[in-house]
């Protein structure tokens, strides 16, 4: 009998506040909404940013293969145009409600973009905090769920998950779910 090998923690997770745009990784992950169309907050910054290409290849997406556009929690792939990526992997993150629990539509954003990324071949992958900007998921929350959710589903070929945060607040949150994780 063969013995089971324990796996070495090999993916780092790295938090750097700034702007998604402006990375050098495989993959940049969109907090897209369900058109693929483009939209505000992060969705509007990585279309100006990438290009025409990102929003051609999501209306192709669109025509074949969603034409009811992408469920929440669910994640595709595109090109990156100019940005300085390989591909952006789009995934629709859901709207905060108090009422229902919608805890596991976010924690599967970042379990099927990790599972693009690794299709892909991705070794380096970020992440906006998804569903925390227009879509009123708190940040504390948000930053937990993204957190556990990395750190348990992101493998190889993945080596680095960054979270880019985009301001203050976001950074303390993540950082302090980051250190209670240990
Ligand atoms: P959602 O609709 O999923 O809430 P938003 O784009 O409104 O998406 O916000 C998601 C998070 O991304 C928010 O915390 C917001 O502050 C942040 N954000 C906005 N622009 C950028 C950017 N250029 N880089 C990284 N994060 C960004």
């Amino acid at each position: 009998m063969m013995a089971r090998m324990s796996t070495p923690p090999t993916v780092r997770v790295t938090l750097v506040r700034g702007d998604i745009t402006q990375q050098s990784v495989d993959v940049v992950v969109n907090a897209a909404n369900s058109s693929l169309l483009g939209g505000g907050g992060v969705d509007g910054a990585i279309h100006r940013q990438g290009g025409p290409e990102i929003l051609a290849a999501c209306r192709a997406l669109r025509a074949s293969q969603y034409g009811k556009g992408l469920p929440t929690g669910q994640a595709v792939a595109t090109t990156a145009g100019r940005l300085d990526a390989r591909w952006v992997v789009h995934t629709v993150g859901p709207v905060w409600s108090s009422a229902e629990d919608r805890s596991a539509l976010l924690a599967s954003c970042y379990r099927e973009s990790l599972r693009v990324a690794a299709e892909l071949g991705a070794r380096t992958v970020a992440f906006p905090a998804i569903s925390t900007g227009i879509y009123g998921w708190p940040m504390d929350d948000g930053a937990r769920i993204a957190v556990r959710t990395v750190l348990a589903e992101a493998a190889a070929p993945v080596e680095e998950v960054r979270f880019v945060l985009f301001d203050a607040h976001a950074f303390v949150e993540f950082e302090e779910v980051l250190a209670a994780q240990g």
